[in-house]
């Protein structure tokens, strides 16, 4: 079986969560399965071999589950994008609009620089606001983007289009 269909298989659907009318895709599944995390891993490492990455930008918080091994795997340092007020240290933040209302994220001001290209990863792209929010933290410090990865895109609410002024390199395993 292709990696995207053992994933399609094992990612469990929870309607109505966290609200009515939301399917939401459960990864936990994958995390019980080893080899299967494995296999997401070795192909997210060798479909971002190329992009030139000096830094792995992890969203909070499933974006933190496969980013920071897949920074070890490349021997790459790993950032964190958290929610405002998460962060300890000194930070840089952004605050972009959400549906209803607004959301902030926040990054260590010392965490990337202008010599960096930053690949940043999450486990879902949904409506494409949360990584879209982190691209501009990330060019915010001065650094470009070399790419995204995600395990999931829901295609039907077209993040990709988003995230494209920022990068062409949209890597995602499950459509
Ligand atoms: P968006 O900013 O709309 O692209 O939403 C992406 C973020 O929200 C990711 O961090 C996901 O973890 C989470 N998310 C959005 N929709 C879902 C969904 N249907 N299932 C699981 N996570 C979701």
């Amino acid at each position: 079986m292709i990696l995207e269909e053992k994933l399609k298989s094992e990612i469990r659907d929870v309607p109505d969560f966290p609200v009515p009318g939301i399917i939401f895709k459960d990864i936990t599944p994958i995390m019980m399965n080893p080899v299967l995390s494995k296999e997401v891993l070795e192909e997210l490492k060798q479909s971002v071999l190329d992009l030139g990455i000096t830094k792995i930008a992890g969203i909070e918080s499933r974006g933190f589950l496969f980013g920071y091994p897949l920074a070890m795997e490349l021997g790459l340092p790993f950032v964190l994008i958290r929610k405002k007020g998460k962060l300890p240290y000194h930070k840089v933040s952004h605050a972009y609009a959400l549906e209803y209302g607004q959301a902030e994220i926040e990054m260590h001001i010392d965490a990337v620089n202008e010599t960096d290209t930053v690949l940043i990863h999450d486990d879902l792209l949904a409506t494409g606001g949360s990584a879209s929010a982190a691209g501009q933290l990330v060019n915010n410090c001065g650094a470009k983007v070399a790419g995204f990865s995600f395990l999931v895109e829901l295609e039907f609410l077209g993040g990709r289009e988003k995230l494209l002024p920022f990068t062409e390199n949209i890597l995602t395993l499950v459509r």
